[in-house]
């Protein structure tokens, strides 16, 4: 499957941060607003979004406690921590509901087998729209 090219940093969709250059976006720019803040986040609390990537029509984001490469920079508390898995998991609630592409209001669409979430200008012809399964998330 083709995958739009991802600039970094967005200026169309105004996401903006710097993490933005190094990070390992696999994602639409639809969902770029969606992840800002978590990397604004992160950023504060002294962690590192690894990856961001699309797995079954939802954004997934992997972080790591490794600021910069070195551990002794994090100031993440646990209770941090659990605030930013809270704020990980509206993204990914709110992903479902996005357009990958344009960040429109998108439905999850099952084209071939491939689970997407597309706003009706872009759903792969002879999509379906399917019901959000539960997800194991590792
Ligand atoms: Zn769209």
């Amino acid at each position: 499957m083709t995958r739009p090219i991802h600039p970094n940093p967005n200026p169309a969709t105004g996401a903006g941060h710097h993490m933005w250059d190094k990070l390992d976006n696999e994602c639409g720019s639809g969902w770029d607003l969606l992840i800002d803040p978590i990397l604004t986040m992160c950023d504060v609390l002294g962690l590192e979004v690894l990856q961001v990537k699309e797995k079954f029509g939802g954004v997934r984001v992997y972080f790591t406690p490794y600021y910069n490469g070195d551990v002794s920079d994090a100031r993440c508390t646990p209770a941090d921590e659990a605030i930013l898995e809270e704020m990980i998991e509206a993204a990914e609630t709110a992903s479902f509901k996005t357009c990958e592409i344009c960040g429109g209001p998108g439905r999850l669409t099952n084209s071939k087998g491939w689970l997407m979430t597309r706003c009706l200008d872009h759903e792969e012809p002879g999509s379906i729209e399917v019901e959000q399964i539960e997800t194991i998330r590792v």
